[in-house]
């Protein structure tokens, strides 16, 4: 089966190349800059703008007369291809947001990019695109090295199994990393291996997630020991930012140092994320996350930090496609599915339930967990009860007025048989069969 993938590696480019690679960065901008003034001259005039192949058609012509530009030739042309059609692309979302045809965050018309501002990226839609062992090779920067071995794109474009459709540069912190996108033959199972095995997963603001499976057993990612050593460096490193003079030599270097760990930091929770979720997705073939309203939790500001720092998104895109990789599937539960409010014991409701209550205490029948746990269960039980919604698209319809989707209408109908209310019950269940399972995240 052909699946889309990306695979991104660490560049490790020499001085000369690095000088390449900003070079083509500012290309790429100039080009969004230049395409992003012509369009604005035209609406201001016509009422219309050019599209990506327009644009592209006219600034062949116009790079050739104008003497400014007579630099164009020293970058890659799928540079300036590429960044016309992003802005294309951007145009095109301002419009379907403006008709209200797109969902999540209106985005605003397109600007221009600043140096030092805005993101150094470009991408090579064709030309010589390849890897070997420890380097890439891309069009006009030639080949370069990288920090990570690139053996397992190399073999599979070797025996044929990969095509590399595109090759996007882009610059985090101090590093250049290049992610290709890549169509892969994939051996998709069509079938999980251990059919019927269901796991509900909580993400968590404390820790990475916390999931409880069919038979009571608990998992919990905190996160490796890096990470949180690595949190608290950030914050040492932010109040450092913030307490430098503003525009002076020190608080240059602060930000610098700040942005360097953040990059770290967002390396070592994403590896902690891509294990974690491979490992679900190999092991349980439902996998059942809450669907979070991520942009309305960012627009609060106290949860935005831990939020964004956990990956909600991320989460659930790598579970939806290693979930499928594996012949399982991903279930994401309605918006309005009280997972956290929910006993898990007895299916009474708790009105409200603030974030700094870690401790789920049911006033109705004595439950006592944690909360992450007790959500987990009422997420793996919604999908046992076969009530739940397949994907994400469809959250925005609000239940009943009664605000509760089917599954959890009598109390006390919702949990397994052979999982008692108590918590002592629970307790156990998870200590027992939780031992070997947390090892394999370690
Ligand atoms: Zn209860």
């Amino acid at each position: 089966m052909l699946v889309t993938q990306a695979y991104r590696f660490a560049l490790d480019p020499s001085p000369r190349q690095e000088r390449g690679l900003w070079s083509h960065a500012g290309a790429a901008r100039f080009a969004w800059n230049w395409g992003l003034a012509a369009c604005r001259d035209r609406y201001d005039a016509e009422g219309k703008w050019w599209s990506g192949v327009e644009l592209h058609r006219l600034w062949n012509r116009v790079k050739k007369t104008d003497p400014g530009l007579g630099w164009w030739g020293e970058h890659s042309k799928c540079v300036h291809q590429e960044a016309f059609r992003d802005l294309d692309r951007a145009l095109r979302g301002f419009v379907r947001a403006r008709k209200g045809l797109r969902k999540g965050r209106r985005p605003g018309f397109p600007r221009f990019k600043k140096r030092g501002r805005c993101r150094d990226s470009f991408r090579f839609g064709s030309g010589v695109m390849r890897c070997s062992g420890r380097t890439v090779t891309l069009p006009r920067l030639g080949t370069i090295a990288t920090h990570e071995s690139t053996r397992k794109l190399a073999r599979r474009l070797e025996n044929g199994t990969a095509r590399i459709l595109s090759a996007t540069v882009s610059r985090t912190a101090h590093r250049w990393f290049v992610s290709f996108t890549v169509q892969v033959d994939r051996n998709v199972l069509g079938r999980h291996a251990r059919p019927g095995t269901i796991v509900g997963v909580d993400l968590g603001v404390t820790t990475l997630l916390t999931g409880v499976d069919d038979h009571g057993a608990e998992i919990e990612v905190g996160g490796p020991k890096a990470l949180r050593a690595g949190l608290r460096k950030l914050q040492r490193l932010g109040k450092a930012h913030a307490r430098a003079q503003r525009g002076s030599a020190n608080r240059a270097k602060a930000a610098k140092r700040l942005a360097r760990h953040h990059a770290r930091v967002a390396a070592v929770r994403a590896d902690a994320l891509h294990k974690a979720t491979s490992t679900l997705a190999a092991r349980y073939e439902t996998v059942v996350v809450e669907d979070l309203n991520v942009t309305g939790m960012l627009a609060n500001r106290r949860l935005a930090g831990a939020v964004a720092d956990q990956g909600f998104g991320a989460v659930r895109r790598m579970l939806d496609y290693k979930t499928g990789w594996n012949g399982g599937r991903l279930v994401v539960a309605d918006r309005w599915f009280p997972s956290s409010k929910t006993c898990s014991g007895c299916g009474g409701r708790k009105p409200s339930l603030s974030l700094s209550e870690r401790t789920f205490r049911c006033d109705a029948c004595g439950l006592v967990l944690g909360r992450d746990v007790n959500a987990a269960i009422n997420l793996r039980n919604l999908a046992a009860s076969g009530a739940e919604r397949r994907n994400a698209c469809g959250g925005d319809v609000r239940p009943g007025p009664a605000g509760r989707p089917p599954a959890k209408q009598e109390p006390g109908t919702a949990h397994h048989a052979g999982e008692t209310g108590t918590a002592a019950a629970q307790a156990t269940a998870i200590w027992t069969a939780d031992a070997h399972i947390r090892s394999w995240f370690r």
